[in-house]
Protein backbone atom coordinates (compact mmCIF):
# COMPACT_ATOMS: atom_id res chain seq x y z
CA UNK A 1 0.00 0.00 0.00
CA UNK A 2 1.78 3.49 -1.00
CA UNK A 3 1.04 6.37 1.45
CA UNK A 4 1.00 9.86 0.83
CA UNK A 5 1.85 11.46 3.99
CA UNK A 6 0.88 15.44 4.18
CA UNK A 7 0.10 18.03 6.68
CA UNK A 8 0.13 21.78 7.00
CA UNK A 9 2.14 22.58 10.18
CA UNK A 10 5.90 21.96 7.83
CA UNK A 11 7.78 19.60 6.79
CA UNK A 12 9.97 20.31 10.30
CA UNK A 13 6.57 19.49 12.62
CA UNK A 14 7.04 16.81 15.19
CA UNK A 15 3.56 15.68 14.48
CA UNK A 16 4.66 14.62 10.56
CA UNK A 17 7.36 12.58 11.56
CA UNK A 18 4.79 11.03 14.38
CA UNK A 19 2.40 10.11 11.12
CA UNK A 20 5.25 9.17 9.26
CA UNK A 21 6.80 6.61 11.77
CA UNK A 22 3.19 5.45 12.71
CA UNK A 23 2.76 4.18 8.96
CA UNK A 24 5.92 3.21 8.30
CA UNK A 25 5.05 -0.71 8.81
CA UNK A 26 1.95 0.08 7.07
CA UNK A 27 2.61 0.94 3.55
CA UNK A 28 5.14 2.55 1.80
CA UNK A 29 5.03 6.13 2.93
CA UNK A 30 5.98 9.26 0.69
CA UNK A 31 6.16 12.36 2.55
CA UNK A 32 5.56 15.62 0.48
CA UNK A 33 4.83 18.90 3.06
CA UNK A 34 5.04 22.38 3.06
CA UNK A 35 8.65 23.84 3.93
CA UNK A 36 7.26 25.77 6.50
CA UNK A 37 3.64 26.33 8.28
CA UNK A 38 0.52 27.14 6.43
CA UNK A 39 -1.94 26.19 8.88
CA UNK A 40 -5.13 27.97 7.95
CA UNK A 41 -4.18 28.58 5.08
CA UNK A 42 -7.60 26.28 3.83
CA UNK A 43 -7.70 24.77 0.47
CA UNK A 44 -5.67 27.11 -1.44
CA UNK A 45 -3.62 26.75 -4.13
CA UNK A 46 -0.79 28.82 -5.87
CA UNK A 47 -1.30 29.93 -9.48
CA UNK A 48 0.50 33.08 -9.86
CA UNK A 49 4.42 31.86 -8.95
CA UNK A 50 6.36 28.57 -9.22
CA UNK A 51 6.11 25.85 -7.23
CA UNK A 52 9.67 24.20 -5.92
CA UNK A 53 10.34 21.05 -4.95
CA UNK A 54 13.54 19.66 -3.28
CA UNK A 55 14.34 16.10 -1.34
CA UNK A 56 14.59 16.39 2.71
CA UNK A 57 16.82 13.51 4.25
CA UNK A 58 16.41 12.22 7.63
CA UNK A 59 12.43 10.70 7.14
CA UNK A 60 13.72 7.12 6.59
CA UNK A 61 11.11 7.14 3.39
CA UNK A 62 10.99 9.70 0.30
CA UNK A 63 10.18 13.23 1.79
CA UNK A 64 10.10 16.69 -0.55
CA UNK A 65 9.68 19.82 0.99
CA UNK A 66 7.65 22.30 -0.87
CA UNK A 67 7.28 26.03 -1.20
CA UNK A 68 3.33 26.14 -1.74
CA UNK A 69 -0.18 25.01 0.53
CA UNK A 70 -0.75 21.59 1.98
CA UNK A 71 -2.90 21.35 -1.18
CA UNK A 72 -0.60 22.36 -3.37
CA UNK A 73 1.38 19.16 -1.96
CA UNK A 74 -1.14 16.97 -2.55
CA UNK A 75 -0.98 17.67 -6.21
CA UNK A 76 2.41 17.59 -6.68
CA UNK A 77 2.70 14.35 -5.01
CA UNK A 78 0.21 13.14 -6.90
CA UNK A 79 0.51 14.42 -10.38
CA UNK A 80 4.78 14.83 -10.53
CA UNK A 81 6.63 13.55 -7.70
CA UNK A 82 5.39 9.84 -6.43
CA UNK A 83 6.62 7.48 -9.48
CA UNK A 84 2.69 5.62 -8.74
CA UNK A 85 -0.02 7.02 -7.27
CA UNK A 86 -0.82 6.60 -3.48
CA UNK A 87 -3.50 4.38 -2.10
CA UNK A 88 -4.62 6.51 0.84
CA UNK A 89 -3.60 10.09 1.82
CA UNK A 90 -2.74 10.97 5.48
CA UNK A 91 -2.59 14.40 6.85
CA UNK A 92 -1.00 15.61 9.73
CA UNK A 93 -0.94 14.83 12.76
CA UNK A 94 -1.84 18.13 13.31
CA UNK A 95 -1.16 20.46 16.32
CA UNK A 96 -4.49 21.49 17.22
CA UNK A 97 -8.33 20.32 16.93
CA UNK A 98 -9.96 20.90 13.58
CA UNK A 99 -13.46 20.30 14.74
CA UNK A 100 -16.72 22.49 14.48
CA UNK A 101 -15.91 25.51 11.96
CA UNK A 102 -12.65 25.08 12.00
CA UNK A 103 -12.66 22.34 9.30
CA UNK A 104 -13.12 24.97 7.32
CA UNK A 105 -9.99 26.83 7.67
CA UNK A 106 -7.92 23.93 8.17
CA UNK A 107 -4.50 23.49 5.67
CA UNK A 108 -4.88 19.95 7.41
CA UNK A 109 -8.58 19.54 6.27
CA UNK A 110 -8.20 20.48 2.97
CA UNK A 111 -4.99 18.35 1.97
CA UNK A 112 -7.00 15.23 2.99
CA UNK A 113 -9.88 17.04 1.03
CA UNK A 114 -7.88 17.20 -2.24
CA UNK A 115 -7.04 13.34 -1.68
CA UNK A 116 -10.71 13.03 -1.84
CA UNK A 117 -11.42 14.91 -5.20
CA UNK A 118 -8.65 13.00 -6.66
CA UNK A 119 -10.17 9.95 -5.86
CA UNK A 120 -8.25 8.51 -3.07
CA UNK A 121 -9.42 6.78 -0.16
CA UNK A 122 -8.13 9.97 2.58
CA UNK A 123 -7.89 10.85 6.26
CA UNK A 124 -6.80 13.94 8.35
CA UNK A 125 -5.51 13.62 12.32
CA UNK A 126 -5.36 16.29 14.62
CA UNK A 127 -4.13 15.53 18.23
CA UNK A 128 -6.19 18.92 20.33
CA UNK A 129 -4.14 20.69 21.81
CA UNK A 130 -0.66 23.11 21.02
CA UNK A 131 1.13 22.59 23.32
CA UNK A 132 2.83 19.29 25.52
CA UNK A 133 1.90 17.33 22.81
CA UNK A 134 1.61 13.52 23.43
CA UNK A 135 0.72 11.75 19.80
CA UNK A 136 0.81 8.26 20.64
CA UNK A 137 -2.63 7.85 20.88
CA UNK A 138 -3.15 9.69 17.50
CA UNK A 139 -0.35 7.50 15.99
CA UNK A 140 -1.85 3.91 17.15
CA UNK A 141 -5.30 5.63 15.62
CA UNK A 142 -3.43 6.47 12.24
CA UNK A 143 -2.26 2.73 12.10
CA UNK A 144 -5.66 1.08 12.57
CA UNK A 145 -7.61 3.77 10.25
CA UNK A 146 -5.65 4.44 7.52
CA UNK A 147 -5.52 0.91 6.02
CA UNK A 148 -9.60 0.26 6.78
CA UNK A 149 -9.49 3.54 4.44
CA UNK A 150 -7.68 2.10 2.19
CA UNK A 151 -9.39 -0.98 1.96
CA UNK A 152 -13.46 0.50 1.94
CA UNK A 153 -13.87 4.23 2.33
CA UNK A 154 -17.41 5.68 0.98
CA UNK A 155 -16.91 7.65 -2.71
CA UNK A 156 -17.30 11.24 -2.21
CA UNK A 157 -16.14 11.02 1.89
CA UNK A 158 -13.31 11.90 3.99
CA UNK A 159 -12.41 11.34 7.00
CA UNK A 160 -11.64 14.25 10.23
CA UNK A 161 -10.21 12.41 13.04
CA UNK A 162 -9.64 14.15 16.11
CA UNK A 163 -7.96 13.00 19.34
CA UNK A 164 -7.49 14.26 22.55
CA UNK A 165 -3.73 15.19 23.92
CA UNK A 166 -3.86 12.77 26.42
CA UNK A 167 -1.78 9.72 27.23
CA UNK A 168 -3.02 6.63 25.53
CA UNK A 169 -4.51 5.01 28.64
CA UNK A 170 -6.68 7.71 29.13
CA UNK A 171 -7.94 8.17 25.25
CA UNK A 172 -11.87 7.15 24.96
CA UNK A 173 -12.82 4.75 22.33
CA UNK A 174 -13.30 6.13 18.71
CA UNK A 175 -16.75 7.11 17.58
CA UNK A 176 -18.48 8.54 14.71
CA UNK A 177 -19.54 11.91 14.45
CA UNK A 178 -21.10 14.31 12.89
CA UNK A 179 -19.45 18.24 13.00
CA UNK A 180 -19.90 20.00 15.37
CA UNK A 181 -20.38 24.20 16.28
CA UNK A 182 -17.60 25.94 17.81
CA UNK A 183 -17.32 30.25 18.01
CA UNK A 184 -14.50 32.21 17.83
CA UNK A 185 -15.10 35.61 19.82
CA UNK A 186 -12.90 38.62 19.57
CA UNK A 187 -10.53 37.62 17.20
CA UNK A 188 -8.12 40.26 16.62
CA UNK A 189 -5.17 42.30 19.40
CA UNK A 190 -4.28 45.71 18.38
CA UNK A 191 -0.84 46.22 18.95
CA UNK A 192 1.84 49.29 18.29
CA UNK A 193 4.90 48.44 15.97
CA UNK A 194 8.49 50.16 17.08
CA UNK A 195 7.90 52.41 14.52
CA UNK A 196 4.32 53.76 16.25
CA UNK A 197 2.29 51.78 13.27
CA UNK A 198 -0.63 50.03 14.47
CA UNK A 199 -0.96 45.54 13.20
CA UNK A 200 -3.33 43.50 13.84
CA UNK A 201 -2.74 39.95 15.18
CA UNK A 202 -5.27 37.61 14.64
CA UNK A 203 -6.43 34.27 16.89
CA UNK A 204 -6.60 35.91 20.33
CA UNK A 205 -9.01 34.35 22.59
CA UNK A 206 -10.32 30.92 22.90
CA UNK A 207 -13.27 29.39 20.81
CA UNK A 208 -16.73 28.88 22.62
CA UNK A 209 -17.71 24.93 21.73
CA UNK A 210 -21.50 23.67 22.11
CA UNK A 211 -21.61 20.47 23.53
CA UNK A 212 -24.37 18.78 21.31
CA UNK A 213 -24.33 15.26 21.43
CA UNK A 214 -23.22 13.21 18.62
CA UNK A 215 -20.35 15.75 17.36
CA UNK A 216 -16.70 16.45 17.25
CA UNK A 217 -17.09 19.12 20.10
CA UNK A 218 -19.10 16.94 22.45
CA UNK A 219 -16.99 13.68 22.05
CA UNK A 220 -13.30 15.47 22.15
CA UNK A 221 -14.92 17.06 25.47
CA UNK A 222 -15.34 13.67 26.74
CA UNK A 223 -11.97 12.13 25.77
CA UNK A 224 -12.71 10.00 23.09
CA UNK A 225 -11.60 10.00 19.33
CA UNK A 226 -13.73 12.04 16.94
CA UNK A 227 -13.83 10.46 13.41
CA UNK A 228 -15.81 12.94 11.46
CA UNK A 229 -17.16 11.66 8.09
CA UNK A 230 -16.47 14.54 5.62
CA UNK A 231 -19.26 14.54 2.01
CA UNK A 232 -16.96 16.00 -1.09
CA UNK A 233 -20.22 16.17 -2.55
CA UNK A 234 -22.38 18.53 -0.88
CA UNK A 235 -25.94 17.30 -2.76
CA UNK A 236 -29.12 18.16 -2.27
CA UNK A 237 -29.58 21.00 0.71
CA UNK A 238 -31.23 19.34 3.66
CA UNK A 239 -34.26 22.29 2.83
CA UNK A 240 -34.40 22.25 -0.76
CA UNK A 241 -38.19 22.22 -0.71
CA UNK A 242 -38.56 24.77 1.55
CA UNK A 243 -35.60 27.09 -0.61
CA UNK A 244 -37.25 26.35 -3.67
CA UNK A 245 -40.79 27.47 -2.29
CA UNK A 246 -38.55 30.71 -1.19
CA UNK A 247 -36.61 31.53 -4.27
CA UNK A 248 -39.82 30.01 -6.84
CA UNK A 249 -42.26 32.95 -4.78
CA UNK A 250 -39.57 35.68 -4.27
CA UNK A 251 -39.11 35.23 -8.55
MN1 LIG B 1 -1.75 23.14 11.54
Amino acid sequence: MRILVTNDDGIHAPGLRALVEALRDVGEVTVVAPERERSAISHAITMTEPLRAWPVGGFDAPAWAVSGTPVDCVLLAVKELMPEPPDVVAAGINRGANIGEDVWYSGTVSAAREGGLLGYPALAFSVTGFTGLDFRAAAACARRLVPLAAERLPADTILNVNVPNLPPDRVGPIVLCTQGRRHYRSTFEQRQDPRGGTYYWLGAGQPIDEPIDGTDVAAIAAGRIAVTPICLDVGPHPRWDDLAAWLNGSL
